[in-house]
């Protein structure tokens, strides 16, 4: 291998012990004892080393339950929703507020001897698909250092029906704090597409959908706090298996939908016409300005059960992505698209940049598929293919700069070379 690198090394360069680069390719390199590593290898460890985990992941940090302790205000954990999430300032804040008070609620449970009831408030996020619901949850779970699990709610059935038990959810917290019930128990839990278990239509003459009713009725036992008993292997109960009890009770459910159509509902409540005269862009604006007014009331015609609704008190609403947003989601948050390929990109010696406008080229591309968010990594995956498949072959790169050709018309980065650079 060595004989192969030769011609590109100067004599006596240090080459990094752990990815094999030397020095000449913008490495900095620290000696030990008999070998070297690089400040990439070292951030590479850093990160693997939890100092910041990288909660790409499905698998967020949690205390142990002894350790358990909120020490953040809501203008904290605002704050630090802020470095993952771009906009939503009044999700944000509503959120804060709830996470606050709830785990308030719980320490106080703990800790005191208060005998004052403080009833718990489940939070339901309503936002257009790829607005951030998902990520809203799994942060505060990172942020708080609490177990998390995600259940999609059409895929829950009621009991005694082929599916997925909800208590199965219950056991994905439990997996994810390791079986540490005390700690589970006090861990989040997001029901993602919780409006698909509504009615299917505002029409009375069509009746709410029974399946839909009978998860909506098993998921509220576990919203409004109960000692559900879950199979530890998963799968059915059946009348011989070993269950372990878990109380519900301090667990925080973050429900989430998209609530298509839920501007139909509004407007008849505020007594306004939605018929648009104008094709999509108008029905999608009153959707925006709905969203923002939605009330349990509009919830329960929607097709929610109202006890269901009663047990989901705090209300927020997410706001559709516009460009300038993600714009910003590709480059601003810790874990932004743009940096986590600039880092791959690093690992192979180069630096990539993206200018401006093929930035917001991405952003346009993303808008127009109307899917928030979740468009932008495949946009980029297509738009880097050809460009990751090649650049490991080119050893004597120095950048790759991605132009608003390269995404538009599939035309080639610029690329420069090291001598170049040097020259
Ligand atoms: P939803 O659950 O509302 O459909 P997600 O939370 O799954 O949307 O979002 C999809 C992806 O888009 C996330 O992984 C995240 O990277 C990104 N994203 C969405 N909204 C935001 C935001 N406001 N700030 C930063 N990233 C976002």
């Amino acid at each position: 291998m060595d004989k192969n690198n030769d011609k590109n090394k100067k004599q006596n360069e240090r080459v990094c012990s752990f990815c094999g680069l030397p020095e000449s390719e913008d490495r900095i390199i620290i000696e030990g004892d008999g070998c070297y590593i690089c400040d990439v290898c070292i951030d590479f460890c850093y990160h693997m080393l939890e100092k910041e985990p990288a909660f790409d992941s499905e698998e967020i940090k949690t205390e142990s339950s002894e350790e358990f302790k909120l020490d953040l205000t809501p203008h904290e954990i605002y704050d630090r929703l802020g470095e993952y999430i771009i906009g939503q300032d009044y999700a944000k804040k509503v959120l804060s507020v709830a996470v606050y008070n709830h785990y308030k609620r719980i320490q106080n449970n703990l800790f005191s001897s208060s005998d004052v009831d403080i009833e718990k408030s489940n939070i339901l996020l309503i936002g257009s698909t790829g607005s951030g619901k998902t990520l809203f949850a799994r942060t505060l779970a990172h942020i708080l250092k609490v177990p998390f699990a995600i259940a999609d709610a059409t895929s829950l059935t009621q009991a005694g029906y082929v599916g997925e038990d909800v208590e199965n959810v219950l056991l994905r917290l439990l997996q994810a704090a390791d079986y540490d019930v005390d700690l589970a128990q006090k861990g989040i839990i997001y029901i993602d597409e919780i409006d698909k278990l509504g009615r299917k239509s505002d029409n009375p003459s069509i009746t709410r959908d029974v399946s839909g009713e009978g998860v909506q009725q098993a998921l509220l036992k576990i919203l409004e706090g109960t000692v559900a008993n879950v199979p530890p292997g998963g799968g059915r109960k059946h009348p011989h298996q070993e269950f372990i009890p878990f109380d519900t009770t301090n667990v925080l459910f973050i429900c989430g939908g998209s609530f298509e159509g839920i501007s139909d509902v509004v407007n008849s409540r505020i007594g306004k016409k939605s018929i648009g005269f104008n094709g999509k862009s108008y029905e999608k604006k009153e959707e925006k300005e709905a969203y923002k007014m939605v009330t349990h009331e509009d919830i329960k015609k929607y097709g929610i059960i109202p006890e269901l609704v009663g047990r989901l008190p705090v209300i927020a609403s997410l706001e559709m992505l516009e460009v300038k947003d993600l714009v910003k989601i590709l480059k601003e948050p810790k874990n932004a698209i743009l940096r986590q390929y600039q880092k791959m990109f690093k690992m192979d010696g180069v630096t990539l940049e993206f200018d401006d406008e093929a930035i917001t080229e991405i952003a346009e591309k993303a808008h127009k598929q109307e899917t928030g968010a979740r468009g932008l990594r495949a946009i980029i995956e297509n738009i880097m293919l050809e460009v990751m498949f090649d650049i490991p072959e080119q050893k004597d790169l120095s950048k790759c700069i991605i132009t608003k050709d390269v995404v538009l018309s599939g035309k080639e980065p610029i690329f420069v070379k090291k001598h170049a650079k040097r020259a």
